[in-house]
This record gives C-alpha cells, structure tokens and sequence, in this order.
C-alpha cells in the first residue's frame, strides 16, 4: 500500500532563480503539508551519496557538480498516496516534456537543472528523508 509520505528538494537552479516561494506555493496549494524542512547546501562528497544509484550513468558527475553548486531546501511532505500524486505534480524530468501546470514546466530550465526532486518509491522516500533529517526534525 502506498504510504503518505515523499521527500522533496528544490534544486539549486530553483533557489538561484529566488523561486523557493512559489514553488513550496505550489506544493501545499495542491494539498502537501510540510513534515520537515531544512535550507542547506550539499557539497561533492553528500550529492555524490544521495544519487549513488545514478553512479553508472552517464550525467551522474554533471549531477553531482549541479547539486553541489549552491543551496538547497529539502523536505518531507505528507498528503495521501504522496509519492504518485508528487511526482504528478513535479512533471517529467524533461521540462520540455512536461505537463501544463507542473512544478517543471513553470521553473525548470533543462533535462539537468529541472527546478525540484521528487522520491520515486516509498522506499525511495524513506532512505531520502533519513538522509537528511532525524526523528527529533519530524513534525
Ligand atoms: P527524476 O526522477 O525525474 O528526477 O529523474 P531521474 O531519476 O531519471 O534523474 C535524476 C536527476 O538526474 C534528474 O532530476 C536530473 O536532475 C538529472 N538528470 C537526468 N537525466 C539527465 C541528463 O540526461 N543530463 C543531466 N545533466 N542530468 C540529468
């Protein structure tokens, strides 16, 4: 069954372009309450680790370069059946092939710098809020 909660960043393009404010509009105007939050920035070494399953691609060093490159906000948002009905509201990871409406259509740039993560699985979700926060964070 799926559970109520994803994980989310905005990316550092995102919070470069001053767009933290309207996109976390964006998530908790369609129904997503925020669980935890934190403004920090990943450096080589933590970006590496968080997309380690991205490790045999052929992006994964722009990946890691791009997330490293300035700060970020991370996550965990609550709302019934949140992984499928986030990744809905994210868009496809290709701006240029995302739906009308979606978080990327309105703020990513490219298929690299694509504005916000979204987790996913449920398992996803939970080793990426781990990552980042602890129970004591979680509210
Ligand atoms: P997501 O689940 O929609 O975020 O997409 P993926 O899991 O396939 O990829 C993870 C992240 O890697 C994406 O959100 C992008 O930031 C980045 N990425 C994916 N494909 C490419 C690519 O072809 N080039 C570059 N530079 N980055 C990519």
């Amino acid at each position: 069954m799926a559970t109520n909660r994803t994980f989310t960043m905005i990316k550092p393009d995102a919070v470069r372009a001053n767009n933290i404010g309207p996109i976390l509009s964006m998530m908790t105007e369609a129904g997503f309450r925020v669980v935890a939050m934190k403004y920090t920035h990943l450096n080589a070494d933590t970006a590496g680790d968080f997309y380690a399953v991205h490790k045999e691609r052929p992006f994964y060093g722009e990946l890691v370069e791009f997330m490293s490159s300035g700060p970020i906000v991370a996550a965990i948002l609550e709302k019934d059946n949140a992984v499928e009905s986030f990744r809905t509201l994210i868009g496809a990871t290709n701006p240029a092939e995302a739906a009308e409406g979606t978080i990327r259509k309105a703020f990513a740039t490219s298929i690299g710098e694509n504005a916000v993560h979204g987790s996913d699985s449920d398992e996803n979700a939970a080793i990426e809020g781990d990552f980042f926060f602890s129970r004591l964070e979680r509210f």
